[in-house]
């Protein structure tokens, strides 16, 4: 059974009766949805309901501000229909899938200690994976509610196997059900890839990785990918707090000695520790290492949001780098 959604001013497209939410369905269905993060955080995808029925599935999402939800508007991916509607959006084909999203079930393999918060779980699936470096999944953790997105950090492949890197967050009720709810041979549901912030193989530049914390999953598959693509440079920079908190080494494996220019920066290194790397903030390191070869560069980069911010103001604002050229993921 599905249910059909106009789109107020032309337009429409249906969505099956078990889908998820609106979002995922209008994606499924070929329609450029504006969305960014998919759980609830960025409010990219928030839209107005002009006629029918839909059920809220996170009343307090904070996607949506006090504001918005005294004018009546919506996010998509937690709204789910509930018979036919009309809805006012504006798609616009650069939301439009890279690779169609699929549901599919996923078998947790293994998990790999990488930091004391920080794992790599390796998944299974019948079908190949299919996706392109950078995207995400989504994931519904056993226990808790709603979807939890992780990037893959491994490549596409025809085995089907799906890498995440993630970091066990205090008092967080996903990230917590992953590590203590999950054992190998568990069953997950995957629902994927999403996600725009992807490597562009096409990109005529270097390309420049930054992540913070567990913003290393999707970095590592951009490197990976980077490396694979013949006349591309390839500058990496990890933040962390501690020399103990970094991962690039341990993810990249044997691909490490691939890599020239790998630098790790540390923000809350002991100060009379031996460590003789770069300290402070990771922006601020790519601001003194790549000033002199901006237009050279493709950018990608994937953290907290402050470490989002503070990178998209060193581009945008200090070097009016093209927004075509940056590409990013903020970890809600
Ligand atoms: C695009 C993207 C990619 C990401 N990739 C990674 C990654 O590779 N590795 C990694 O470790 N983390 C990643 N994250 C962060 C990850 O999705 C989780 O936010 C993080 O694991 C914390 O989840 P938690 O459940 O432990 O914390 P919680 O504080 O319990 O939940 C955090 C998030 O879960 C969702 N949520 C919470 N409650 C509800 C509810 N009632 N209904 C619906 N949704 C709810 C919201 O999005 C919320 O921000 C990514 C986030 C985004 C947006």
């Amino acid at each position: 059974m599905t249910y059909h959604m106009t789109i107020d001013g032309g337009g429409g497209f249906d969505v099956a009766a078990d889908e998820d939410c609106l979002l995922r369905g209008a994606l499924r269905a070929g329609v450029g949805f504006p969305h960014d993060c998919s759980v609830g955080g960025c409010g990219n995808c928030r839209f107005d309901l002009v006629a029918g029925e839909m059920e809220t599935l996170w009343e307090q999402a904070p996607g949506l501000s006090e504001r918005d939800r005294k004018r009546g508007k919506r996010l998509a991916c937690q709204s789910r229909p509930l018979g036919d509607c009309t809805i006012k959006l504006r798609p616009a084909a650069e939301y439009l899938p890279v690779v169609p999203a699929r549901r599919l079930e996923a078998v947790l393999e293994r998990r790999r200690a990488i930091t004391a918060e920080i794992a790599e779980f390796t998944f299974s699936t019948a079908e190949p994976a299919r996706f392109v470096a950078g995207q995400y999944g989504l994931v519904r953790p056993p226990g808790a509610e709603g979807f939890r997105a992780y990037s893959m950090s491994n490549l596409p492949n025809e085995q089907g196997e799906w890498r995440f890197v993630i970091r066990r967050v205090p008092g967080g009720r996903g990230s917590n059900a992953m590590f203590d709810r999950l054992a190998p041979g568990d069953r997950i549901v995957l629902d994927g890839p999403y996600g725009h912030a992807h490597h562009r193989a096409e990109a005529p530049r270097d390309v420049v990785c930054i992540a913070g914390g567990s913003g290393i999953g999707p970095i590592v598959s951009i490197a990976r990918a980077a490396l694979g693509t013949p006349g591309r440079r390839l500058f990496v920079f990890e933040g962390a707090r501690t020399r103990a908190d970094l991962c690039f080494p341990s993810l990249l494996g044997d691909e490490m000695a691939a890599v020239e220019h790998y630098t790790p920066v540390l923000s809350a290194e002991p100060e009379d520790s031996d460590w003789a790397g770069a300290r402070g903030f990771v922006h601020e390191q790519v601001a003194q290492a790549l000033a002199d070869r901006v237009d050279a560069c493709e950018f990608y980069f994937a953290g907290p949001p402050p470490m989002v911010e503070a990178v998209q103001d060193l581009l945008v604002m200090r070097w009016t780098v093209p927004i075509e050229r940056i590409h990013f993921d903020r970890f809600f």
